[in-house]
């Protein structure tokens, strides 16, 4: 990463973003627009589309149209793959560009906002372009005068709404095997952090995509998102977001069409270390990692540091000196490590978890406060509380922001209770270097994903879902395209 470059970008202004229907940029019915004001010192960059029910219905409606009329599912599987491709290739040439827009809007810092957002996007589209020929139906196994045929077809128009914290990289998620397997699409970021995302939709037509096989609305989730939830037209609904909003969109499928509703939502994970752990120096920086990068703003991050009780004041401070020696701070210098919170609302959010712990005999042991406010930004010191109880509100809540709860245990079932003893299931790690503890772990947490020894980190080859209140469904791998899949039976008489 080149400063220079990167600060040339910054100081571009950013254009004023509309919705995209029927393959134009068009303005909300009504004109009015959303300032866009960036988390790194409070200043208004832009305007987006303060969308409308009626743009909604109009890009489901040129969604429905654009499925309807074969222009894109009609297309050979070669012809969509060559279009995919090509459009991740636009999102790898524009990297840069569009990982500092991204930054501009919602704050992560640059050296991850550049990994996870344009480069796992592309990663992403190119993944399923290469997939998309590779999906096969099959023959059923019947008596010999049937011929039982299971095809694999496209749903028809899917509604995705996308979160802010990484709006390319979970867009890609959705959208990628969306696509890939010829459905029509309507996207709708969330309203604090668009911005990348809007251009990302750009570059698809600019590679080829037909006009209106995908549209974007943006706008409040309350006016917009309601509208694509309650849709009698939109076939499947996928949604990365707060459990809050995840249940509004069961509800909305229920009053509507019983459209599919796949749900990605919080978490409350637990990163739990024992005695016997391999490299406690390690194991101390990588749980700081995991849980302060992008402002602790991560599903996946581990907010519940389960700490072995023999080693638990020596293992919280070597967490502490590794915390502490994180930089926070503008998100577009190369040598932060933390940057800023994604709006003043989160921020206010966070600070409010942490005097709740303090109320309940949680204690401070590192930060704790918002600072650099003379910037205009929202930052917030990485921050670690210890002596939190099973069910403190910090244990059991999710917060969404860089704070870092510890709890000691003494046993290994203890561990294994504690972690299981909220309501999600989104991730967790175990660090031991007992192999048979290893997998017992793996068998016993219950979670979408595991981490033995490491926190964090995987790529688009396995799947991302939780269990309980952390979700239905899965992002990425092969079992994501199931979710824009319709299996259909022939079943034929010889
Ligand atoms: P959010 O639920 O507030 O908003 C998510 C999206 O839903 C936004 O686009 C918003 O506009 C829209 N929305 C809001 N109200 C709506 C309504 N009534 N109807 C329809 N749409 C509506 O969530 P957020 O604050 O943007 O994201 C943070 C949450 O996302 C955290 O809980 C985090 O854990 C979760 N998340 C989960 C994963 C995962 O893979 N499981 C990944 C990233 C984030």
């Amino acid at each position: 990463m080149d400063q220079a470059q990167i600060d040339s970008l910054r100081a571009l202004p950013v254009p004023q973003f509309h919705n995209l229907i029927d393959g134009k940029s068009v303005p909300a019915s009504d004109g009015a627009v959303i300032d866009i004001v960036s988390p790194i010192d409070g200043t208004v960059l832009t305007t987006t589309a303060a969308g409308t029910v009626a743009d909604m219905d109009a890009a489901i409606a040129s969604a429905r149209v654009a499925f309807e009329d074969g222009r894109w599912a009609g297309q050979s599987p070669a012809a969509r793959k060559k279009v995919l491709l090509k459009w991740a290739d636009l999102i790898e040439v524009n990297a840069l560009e569009l990982a500092v827009l991204g930054v501009r809007d919602n704050g992560t810092e640059i050296g991850m906002a550049l990994k996870a957002e344009p480069g796992s996007a592309a990663a992403t589209i190119r993944y399923y372009a290469e997939a998309l020929d590779k999906v096969y139906g099959e023959i059923a196994p019947t008596q010999n005068d049937i011929l039982g045929m299971i095809h694999k077809e496209p749903v028809g128009v899917v509604g995705a709404i996308i979160p802010w914290n990484f709006p390319m990289m979970i867009g890609a998620w959705k959208l990628g095997p969306a696509l890939a397997m010829g459905n029509s699409v309507v996207v709708k970021p969330s309203e604090t952090a668009s911005l990348s995302l809007m251009r990302m939709c750009e570059l698809a037509l600019e590679a080829g995509l037909p006009p209106g096989v995908l549209n974007a609305v943006t706008g409040e989730g309350r006016v917009v998102g309601e509208a694509m939830g309650l849709s009698m037209d939109v076939d499947v609904l996928v949604f990365t977001g707060s459990g809050a909003t995840g249940r509004r969109l069961m509800e909305y499928a229920a009053r509507s069409n019983m459209k599919r509703v796949y749900l990605e939502l919080g978490g409350k994970s637990p990163n739990m270390v024992f005695a016997d752990a391999p490299n406690l120096d390690e194991a101390a920086k990588v749980a700081a990692a995991g849980i302060f990068r992008n402002s602790g703003q991560v599903c996946v991050a581990g907010s519940r540091l389960l700490v072995e009780a023999s080693i638990h004041d020596e293992f919280v401070a070597a967490v502490v000196k590794a915390s502490a020696a994180m930089r926070v701070g503008d998100p577009l210098k190369v040598d932060t490590h933390i940057g800023a919170v994604n709006s003043e609302v989160q921020l206010n959010a966070n600070l409010g978890f942490v005097k709740t712990a303090l109320a309940e005999g949680g204690e401070i042991a590192l930060g704790g406060d918002r600072i650099l406010q003379e910037t205009g930004g929202y930052y917030m010191a990485p921050t670690i509380v210890t002596g939190v109880t099973r069910d403190a509100t910090l244990a059991q809540k999710e917060v969404f922001g860089p704070v870092l709860g510890v709890t000691p245990f003494k046993t290994e079932e203890e561990a294994i209770s504690l972690a299981n003893s909220t309501v999600y299931g989104l991730a967790g790690a175990a660090w031991t270097s007992n192999l048979s503890r290893a997998h017992r772990m793996v068998r016993c947490v219950r979670t979408g994903v595991m981490h033995i020894n490491t926190y964090g980190g995987a790529d688009g080859t396995v799947p991302l879902g939780g269990v309980g209140q952390s979700g239905n469904g899965s992002d990425k791998s092969l079992h994501a395209l199931e979710k824009y899949t319709q299996l259909k039976t022939a079943w034929i008489k010889l």
